[in-house]
């Protein structure tokens, strides 16, 4: 299959470019196209045919399921039912942004958007080109990340083609995602609010509205690091990654060691650090991912930096860890991840 790009404003998205897009999807095809977050793969979230494309365009399990994206928010009523008072007040505040909540799915919504579950991912992206692509579309559009199943996902038009070209109809090029991390997924559905997945709206501001939220954590405060094992992988360049968290004196001391042991085993090692420490490293592949600081900086380079590594022949990633607060959460859990959970503290 011909992959189309279409390369647009990201701003000011010319209407005949997105409406062809758009077109795509009413046909049933797949369209990859920019939001804040990370690129999307999205097909008709109401038709299972579209929906099965999207699994098999990104080898991706069967059960795992997808987020619809709508634009405006009536169009809630048509994918969800007995949506809490709660949910409204999340939608004030965050929509359009980057807040996916889990709700009970109406029976509109095809089973295999869902993953097999009777609960349906609702957002709402900020985004002109994907807001756009969903009127013009006139229907609410499943998409999951444009990566891979596996994979880093990806943040501009360059990285989706690396995965998708040849497997998808089209992608919109609207230039860089501005979180680089995915949504926060929050499940409405239970007795107290969860974050199922820390992303773009973080535990803090949700808490300033919902009270104490708790984080679900695949790996326990104070559990040792688990083995790498496949069922982990997610987010995971070629490369294999180790994250390194404590101190920030202690990092760069044992980041410094552990390259030298790896370079001696004859491996190529990259050592991602951040705009505070990237001098201390002698290294020929350093990277920054961006300012400790600012965490923003870091999780809109996050991934694209996965890639570069194993564009340049990396063997060995090296990660410094950032403090968890904030959007720091959400990059610390793409790490962990990336990582197989081979956490090194110190
Ligand atoms: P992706 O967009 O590729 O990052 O994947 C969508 C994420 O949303 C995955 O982590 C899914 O497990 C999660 N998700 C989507 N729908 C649901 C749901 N109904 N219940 C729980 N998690 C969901
Ligand atoms: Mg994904």
């Amino acid at each position: 299959m011909e992959t189309l790009y279409i390369k647009v404003d990201e701003n000011n998205p010319e209407i005949e470019k997105v409406r062809l897009a758009a077109e795509i999807i009413k046909r049933g095809g797949l369209v990859a196209f920019p939001t804040e977050t990370v690129y999307g793969l999205g097909a008709n979230a109401l038709e299972e045919e579209s929906a099965i494309k999207i699994y098999r365009a990104k080898n991706r399990p069967q059960d795992n399921p997808l987020i619809v994206h709508i634009q405006e928010v009536k169009e809630l009523s048509l994918l969800a039912k007995n949506v809490p008072a709660k949910a409204y007040e999340l939608i004030e505040k965050f929509w359009p942004g980057p807040l996916t909540i889990i709700f009970e799915k109406s029976e509109r919504v095809p089973y295999k958007t869902t993953g097999g579950l009777d609960t349906v991912a609702v957002r709402m992206p900020d985004h002109a080109v994907a807001r756009l692509l969903i009127r013009e579309s006139g229907v609410p559009i499943a998409a999951p990340s444009a990566n891979l199943s596996g994979k880093p996902s990806p943040t501009n038009a360059q990285d989706v083609m690396e995965d998708m070209k040849g497997r998808i109809d089209a992608v919109i090029d609207g230039g860089h995602s501005k979180f680089g991390v995915e949504s926060t997924v929050l499940d409405l559905t239970g007795s107290a609010p969860v974050i199922l997945r820390p992303g773009g709206v973080t535990r803090e501001e949700l808490e300033e509205v919902l009270g104490q939220v708790h984080v679900e954590e695949n790996i326990k405060e104070g559990e040792k690091p688990r083995s790498p094992g496949l069922k982990y992988r997610h987010y995971s360049p070629r490369a294999e990654v180790f994250l390194v968290v404590g101190d920030i004196k202690e990092q760069v001391k044992k980041i410094k060691e552990l390259a030298l042991d790896f370079e001696k085993k004859g491996l190529k090692v990259g050592i991602l650090a951040t705009a505070q420490t990237r001098g201390e490293y002698r290294q020929e592949n350093v990277l920054s991912a961006g300012d400790r600081d600012a965490p923003l900086t870091i999780s809109s380079n996050l991934f694209s930096l996965l890639r570069k590594f194993d564009r340049m022949g990396i063997d060995i990633i090296l990660a410094e860890g950032i403090p968890e607060r904030g959007l720091g959460l959400a990059v610390m859990n793409r790490l962990k991840r990336a990582s197989g959970y081979k956490i090194i503290p110190v």
